[in-house]
């Protein structure tokens, strides 16, 4: 177990401004999220730095807890994964161009094929490298990004059965709009999705390959979506895909981004406040400086709109925000150098800034916010101590 205290990481020497990742709420997750999709299997999704939680640790953890696959976007993701020791099956999600395909057999991932061609090109790659490549078919049912079209999947089909060099592991498709109040979308991939895998039953078939559909909106609230896997992104991670979607899943935040003061000053009336002089007080009022911007991912977009926890009580950032600083205003309030500033996580009285609020005032989504949280910003990861 990864443990900042017992492999005696000193994170005082680390940079002040720091993510925290919990092990435990992790883990606490992944379970809640297998107990509610079962039988259907989970998959953890761990592209993008493990959606900012650092791929390495998080794939050794969900090894840790058993978790019968792992779902990357790119190539380099599931080498960096083998590279690291991790022995877990890899399904790289995304296209893939003909000349990689060495590179996936050589590290046993499992490959994406989207058309005959491709699959013909693994074939071959295969039986050049004399070994047998692990396959899942890529169906789109309406998000027309990668796939072959339900409406011309039987000759894809009709090929993945007379591979020598391969093995259809699986057999997937993605939703555009789980995430939606309006599920009728959802219901219509379905349907697609399904009448492309009567092919098997129509071929008398009774194995056919692992089918899986939902992301995280869909675990959450489409069960007839879960077959026989579940791909859990954003929601293992403790964050809900959006308001629309039913909370039927307990799962808590996992991830926590921590400053410290760096500086403390008192600014006069009329003196503005960092690049473009947009915040200016008619009061005098105590302000402190953090050292966190728009180079560590805390977007410039939130400037006079993101809000930080310092003692328990939120405090607004006042002017724009930085490449590497930000300033908060706490009026009247006391802060010394070297105190927590809560840029997102939970203090101790409760006080929370959640990875929503942060996209709010970015204005966008929190896959987003968590995907760029720069690597310059040093990952430490525990175990909560009331486990
Ligand atoms: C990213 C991704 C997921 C996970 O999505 P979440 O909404 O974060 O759960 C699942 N499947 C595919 C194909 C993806 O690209």
């Amino acid at each position: 177990m990864i443990n900042a205290s017992t492999i005696s990481i000193n994170t005082d020497i680390l940079r002040p401004t720091q993510v925290e990742i919990d092990l435990d709420r992790l883990a606490a997750n992944y379970r809640a999220i297998q107990a509610h999709a079962a039988p259907a299997a989970v998959m953890p999704i761990l592209k993008a730095n493990a959606y900012g939680h650092g791929l390495v640790e998080v794939a050794r953890h969900m090894q840790s807890l058993g978790a019968p696959y792992l779902g990357v976007a790119f190539l380099e993701e599931g080498i960096l994964l083998r590279e690291a020791g991790v022995t877990t099956p890899i399904l790289v999600l995304g296209g893939i161009i003909g000349n990689q395909i060495p590179r996936f057999l050589a590290h046993d991932l499992t490959l994406t094929a989207s058309s005959v061609e491709k699959l013909g090109q693994i074939e071959e790659a295969a039986r050049q490298m004399g070994v047998r490549a692990r396959v899942h078919l890529k169906i789109d049912t309406g998000m027309e990004r990668i796939g072959v079209h339900y409406y011309s999947a039987s000759s894809l089909l009709e090929a993945s059965l007379t591979g020598d060099h391969f093995e259809v592991e699986g057999i997937f498709s993605h939703f555009a709009n789980a995430d939606a109040a309006d599920q009728s979308y959802s219901r219509l991939q379905l349907e697609r999705f399904n009448h492309v895998l009567g092919f098997y039953s129509s071929r008398g078939i009774s194995h056919p390959p692992l089918r899986h559909m939902a992301n995280s909106a869909a675990i959450a609230g489409f069960r007839s979506s879960h077959m026989d896997m579940v791909r859990a992104g954003i929601l293992l991670y403790g964050v809900y895909p959006s308001d629309d979607t039913p909370r039927t899943v307990e799962v808590r935040p996992s991830l926590s981004w921590k400053s410290r003061v760096v500086y403390f000053k008192v600014i006069q009336p009329d003196h503005p406040v960092s690049y473009g002089s947009t915040w200016r007080s008619d009061h005098p009022v105590r302000a402190v400086t953090v050292p966190v911007g728009y180079g560590d991912g805390y977007f410039r977009s939130m400037s006079g709109r993101a809000e930080v926890i310092i003692r328990g009580k939120r405090y607004p950032v006042i002017g724009r925000v930085c490449m590497d600083q930000v300033v908060v205003n706490i009026e009247w309030d006391s802060a010394y150098n070297g105190d927590e500033v809560i840029l997102i996580g939970e203090a101790e009285n409760g006080a929370a800034i959640t990875v929503e609020e942060l996209a709010d005032w970015a204005g966008t989504i929190p896959w987003e916010i968590l995907t760029n949280v720069n690597t310059r910003v040093p990952r430490v990861y525990k175990v909560t101590a009331d486990r």
